[in-house]
């Protein structure tokens, strides 16, 4: 049973959590023990909270949790990927989130949404259609788990990265979002510095502008295309932000700052955004931004319409953007072999904005849907 009448602390961030300690007559520093009590020690049982008085602790116990997803299922990519099925909704519902270890990091790739409602049509997830935006405890709670589970193995850093290239638009669930990677940049939650904490979008250009007032975390923008004919089609939400405006809220982004980036990411679709006049207008558009490119191999998944681009034409585009100046990179495809890579991440949930039965998965349907290839 959910206790769904106790207020979960796991929603609040440092901010939130000293204006509930404040008022109930507290001191605004039993936020900063509580924090490091559940996302550093990994501790949630308030009773082993010693630090704070016994009384404090049997008010936290009657009115407070710490409740996260229940973990449903782990699968091991032959890479070392791993991909993590965390049920929500007393389990009727699911999240994926997936750790991508390489020699010098661990990178958490986290979900912002069940499902998603912006439609790009090289994007399994959008498949699924879309039930609801996570909440704040929801979103840490992926990295909570990563995070623990990791030090528990041994491992001495445990999560050192994070990207926001889960399930979902996270500015499109934008307070939740915010209140999360607060805590993941906390000294006090995870520590982890700006640069290693990524949000990825879509191009939703009035929350990009609201964002470069709360945050400097590092952005991310999913162009995949150099003009808007194509994006309109590929990047649906292009219609309502065209490339412009796109444009000038990256600008806007980074200007004044010197030390920020954008990192655009470019899924490489065979025959669709992938020759050399793409690369010349996509040189034009972003060659005087302080900016990285990804170039990411299409991933196929069933019933796809697209075929990722040869290796030969990746490697082409790829010496031409490079040659002109930008830091181009090859994303790597991890954990294809659990459907964990980029664009492959479904979860398991009920479509509440279609209503129809044909995506609507319950838990003993999970296995089939969701780790089949
Ligand atoms: N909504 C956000 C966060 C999702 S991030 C965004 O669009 O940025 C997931 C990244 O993987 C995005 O760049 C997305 O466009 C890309 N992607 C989606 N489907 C893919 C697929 N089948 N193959 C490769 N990349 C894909």
């Amino acid at each position: 049973m959910p206790v769904t009448e106790k207020i979960n602390l796991l929603d609040y961030n440092r901010a939130a959590l000293e204006t509930f300690f404040v008022s109930n007559g507290e001191k605004p520093f039993r936020a900063r023990q509580l924090m490091q009590w559940v996302h550093q020690r990994g501790v949630t049982d308030f009773a082993l909270m010693t630090d704070m008085s016994k009384k404090l602790r049997e008010f936290l116990q009657r009115h407070c949790c710490i409740e996260h997803p229940r973990m449903l299922e782990q699968q091991k990519s032959a890479d070392g990927t791993r991909k993590w099925l965390l049920g929500v909704d007393d389990s009727d519902n699911a999240i994926e989130c997936v750790l991508i270890p390489e020699k010098s990091r661990m990178t958490l790739c986290v979900s912002s949404q069940l499902g998603c409602t912006l439609n790009c049509s090289f994007c399994s997830t959008a498949k699924q259609g879309f039930n609801r935006n996570l909440t704040t405890a929801e979103i840490i709670a992926q990295l909570h788990f990563a995070h623990h589970s990791l030090l528990a193995e041994g491992y001495e850093q445990g999560v050192t990265n994070v990207v926001m290239m889960g399930m979902g638009e996270p500015l499109l669930n934008f307070d939740a979002v915010i209140a999360a990677v607060d805590m993941m940049c906390d000294d006090f939650g995870y520590a982890l510095s700006k640069r290693r904490v990524t949000i990825s979008t879509a191009g939703v250009v009035p929350a990009m502008h609201k964002l470069e007032q709360v945050t400097d975390v590092a952005l991310a923008v999913s162009l995949h295309a150099p003009n808007d004919r194509l994006r309109n089609q590929l990047v649906p939400i292009n219609r309502k932000y065209p490339i412009k405006e796109l444009m000038q809220a990256c600008h806007s982004y980074i200007d004044g700052y010197r030390s920020r980036k954008i990192t655009f990411e470019y899924v490489m679709l065979e025959g669709v955004n992938d020759s050399l006049e793409h690369a010349r207008q996509l040189v034009k558009l972003i060659g005087d931004m302080p900016c990285k490119l990804n170039l990411i191999p299409f991933n196929p998944y069933p019933h796809a319409i697209y075929r990722c681009s040869e290796q030969s034409t990746i490697d082409r585009f790829r010496d031409y953007t490079a040659g002109k100046g930008i830091v181009t990179v090859t994303r790597r495809a991890r954990g294809d072999d659990i459907d964990a890579a980029c664009g492959q991440l479904v979860g398991a949930f009920q479509d509440r904005s279609r209503r129809s039965s044909k995506y609507q998965l319950s838990l003993s349907q999970i296995e089939g849907v969701n780790l089949a290839h």
